[in-house]
């Protein structure tokens, strides 16, 4: 069976994703030529965007990954931070740019840019494949971003429900049985 059957709808499809991951990469590079930027995934969700922007970046990088989690009160975000895997690299003197999978309420990215400035990055920048605005709890943006989408839980390319669907090559909303309902 394929996992296509627990999609209610496929909300930006895989060539749309690979379009404007090229888009973005072009955009980066001219942005970050004359740098050595730090590119910081944040795990697990960042972690296809993330392998398929370097990919068409054609400027020297370096790579890094963190694993964050937010504890939720509820169903919304505390703005309460743990880091479950820090970076290994020094981010001191470092032109920084965070690699997220989607910015809903803004609150892990607001803590992460704020710890990221305190460590005395020299610059600290945000490129994000999904912003849903209409979720933000405070005032941030990000740089550079992929997709607006509406408020509405998405899984794929990275985001999961459950720790599944991240492999999925399209963003989709799943069923509502999928969910027990
Ligand atoms: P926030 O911006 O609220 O602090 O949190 C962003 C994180 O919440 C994302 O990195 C992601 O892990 C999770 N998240 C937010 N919206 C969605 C969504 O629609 N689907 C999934 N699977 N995760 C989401």
């Amino acid at each position: 069976m394929s996992l296509k059957n627990d999609m209610e709808k496929v909300l930006i499809s895989s060539e749309e994703i690979q379009v404007k991951v090229k888009e973005l990469a072009t955009t980066l590079s001219e942005e970050y030529k004359e740098e050595f930027p730090l590119l910081v995934c944040v795990l697990k969700g960042a972690m296809p965007f993330m392998s398929d922007l370097v990919k068409e970046m054609d400027i020297h990088l370096e790579m890094d990954f963190m694993d964050v989690s937010t504890y939720h009160g509820g169903t919304s975000s505390t703005g309460e931070v743990k880091i479950e895997k820090d970076l290994n690299t020094s981010v001191e003197g470092r032109d920084i740019l965070i690699v997220e999978d989607i910015i809903d309420s803004g609150l892990t990215l607001a803590y992460l840019v704020d710890l990221l400035k305190y460590r005395k990055a020299k610059s600290v920048k945000i490129v994000t494949l999904l912003d849903k605005p209409t979720g933000r709890k405070n005032g941030l943006s990000a740089d550079y971003s992929g997709f607006v989408i509406p408020h509405e839980f998405v899984v794929g390319y990275g985001l999961d429900y459950e720790e599944k669907y991240r492999n999925l090559p399209y963003v989709g909303v799943l069923k509502p049985s999928v969910y027990g309902g």
